[in-house]
């Protein structure tokens, strides 16, 4: 069959969106030029940050948490944030430095590539900001995010932590299906003028060195997803305390902390969300939630994935290093034809890996929450006004509570479920593929070097003691796979039956 000329036309003008065309070709019709520019940037302000401050410092700063648990980066956290990392990419007409949130991810890997844990420091503050924006409560965004940003021009940085996890819940948190029968122990109880915060969350990321908690409680245990109640603590707050430090394998420098909540009273000012309460919404709570959860997960996961493509960088460079210093029966190591084959394999992984996550960034900056911010105009508009009338200006009216309860009603109930499964199908391949193939590379670098790469100054193992982790948090690898099954496999196969 032919197209007629008129068909032709047609068909050449309307620019069609076909099913499964990558995301980052979507992309190149609909992101602004400006996201190549910022990423170029972000990548040479990591490059610099790891000579001038994070290799001189990773080994030790690992080697100190190895040997006291209770050690705390506080230099690192001071320098980062003189650099200006924890604001850089919140938005400016929220106090921030505004690079777009795309380039955080090549910036992560790139950090990464030298220390994850370091990388992961600056990384789930992040996941934080986002947590805090997934709620649309641009009122209390406004507050926060200015008080972050203020910090960055002080000595103590001001970090922002997320505490889903708990002692019997962990895998069941991440997902809506799950969280009906989990065994939540941190409940959320209404009185007058705010909430009252009961129960222990763990393994919370930059949890003693945060200011802020994003805390996710449930109203009734059995109802969950009708009943989440997402707060802002901020450390010092009566009834709330840290607990004991993990003590893990890996990215010791990011330190994993129990967060412990005693009748500890949340005023209905620093209240995120409770999407029961949100009565300009039509959509229903459960699906309010499960949204919030989609929004932060897909956004996290493709983080994890740039970590994950950071280590297996830095397997790869540590084994190509070692490999042109390595002789072998009179010769190099790097030309045997074994090893030859082997870094070949390893280059490739740290290619694929990179493609993934960024496939993953590119369809949550399509798809996922920060989507209106990429229409060409409301980013010309967050570029090109001055920071001064931002401040002057729309700071009064962000914290209007009247425009939080808009952008709501457009942030959540126009969201379409189609771009919640592609945006938490990738951020699940994304995850899982780029710590697989970062593990895959450890253990690749580890065969090839010898007993050189089991040493602890040798570079190898301390990726892999790092990568390990990646494997497991953000949902472990086995519920990301289920999770794409879910969302892009079966979800138009009505015998499939997926978390049930
Ligand atoms: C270093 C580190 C940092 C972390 N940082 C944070 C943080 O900042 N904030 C936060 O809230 N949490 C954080 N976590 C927690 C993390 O998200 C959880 O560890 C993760 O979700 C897995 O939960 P779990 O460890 O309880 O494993 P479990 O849920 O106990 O899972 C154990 C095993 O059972 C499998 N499994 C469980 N349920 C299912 C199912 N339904 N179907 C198939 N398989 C299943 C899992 O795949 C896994 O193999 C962190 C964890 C680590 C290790």
């Amino acid at each position: 069959m032919r197209l007629t000329r008129q068909e032709r036309r047609e068909y050449l003008r309307r620019e069609p969106r076909v099913d499964g065309v990558m995301n980052s070709v979507e992309g190149l019709a609909e992101l602004p030029r400006v996201v190549r520019r910022d990423i170029c940037t972000a990548v040479a302000l990591a490059r610099k940050f790891n000579d001038l401050v994070v290799r001189p410092v990773y080994r030790e700063i690992d080697e100190r948490v190895r040997r006291d648990h209770d050690f705390l980066p506080h230099d690192f956290i001071r320098t980062a944030n003189r650099w200006g990392l924890f604001s850089l990419w919140i938005p400016k007409v929220l106090g921030g430095g505004g690079l777009d949130l795309l380039s955080l991810y090549p910036f992560l890997e790139e950090v990464s590539s030298v220390c994850v844990g370091l990388a992961n420091v600056i990384g789930v503050h992040y996941l934080g900001v986002s947590t805090l924006a997934a709620s649309w409560n641009v009122r209390l965004m406004d507050v926060i995010y200015r008080e972050v940003s203020r910090a960055s021009h002080g000595d103590d940085a001001c970090l922002i932590s997320l505490a889903i996890t708990e002692p019997l819940a962990g895998t069941d948190m991440e997902e809506p299906e799950l969280l009906q029968r989990a065994r939540i122990g941190t409940v959320a109880t209404r009185t007058a003028g705010g909430w009252v915060l009961d129960g222990r969350k763990v393994f919370i990321s930059n949890g003693h060195v945060s200011t802020w908690h994003m805390v996710i409680a449930y109203g009734d245990r059995r109802n969950p997803l009708e009943t989440a109640v997402m707060a802002a603590v901020r450390t010092g707050t009566r009834g709330f305390r840290f607990g004991a430090h993990e003590k893990k394998m890996g990215q010791r420098a990011c330190v994993a902390s129990e967060l412990v909540f005693d009748e500890c009273f949340v005023p209905d000012e620093l209240i995120c969300a409770a999407p029961a309460a949100f009565a300009e919404c039509v959509k229903d709570p459960r699906q309010i939630t499960q949204d919030m959860i989609d929004f932060v997960v897909a956004s996290s996961r493709a983080g994890v994935g740039a970590f994950a493509t950071g280590a297996a960088r830095g397997a790869y460079e540590a084994a190509l290093a070692l490999a042109c210093r390595t002789h072998v029966d009179g010769d190099l190591l790097v030309n045997r034809q074994e090893a030859q084959l082997a870094l070949a394999e390893m280059y490739r992984n740290v290619n694929m890996a990179r493609t993934l996550y960024l496939e993953a960034a590119y369809a949550n900056a399509l798809r996922g929450m920060f989507r209106d911010l990429y229409g060409r105009a409301v980013h010309l508009l967050a570029r090109l006004t001055p920071r001064w009338c931002f401040t002057a200006f729309l700071s009064p009216l962000l914290r209007r509570e009247s425009l939080s309860e808009r952008i709501r009603r457009r942030a959540f109930d126009g969201y379409g479920e189609e771009d919640g499964r592609v945006a938490s199908g990738w951020a699940s391949i994304a995850k899982f593929s780029c710590s697989d193939l970062a593990i895959r590379n450890c253990d690749m670098a580890m065969d090839l070097v010898g007993a050189e790469g089991l040493r602890l100054d040798g570079g190898v193992e301390k990726h892999l003691r790092d990568a390990k982790l990646l494997q497991i948090y953000e949902g472990t690898n086995e519920l990301n796979r289920l999770n794409l099954l879910k969302t892009l496999v079966v979800p138009n196969v009505p015998e499939a039956r997926v978390f049930e």
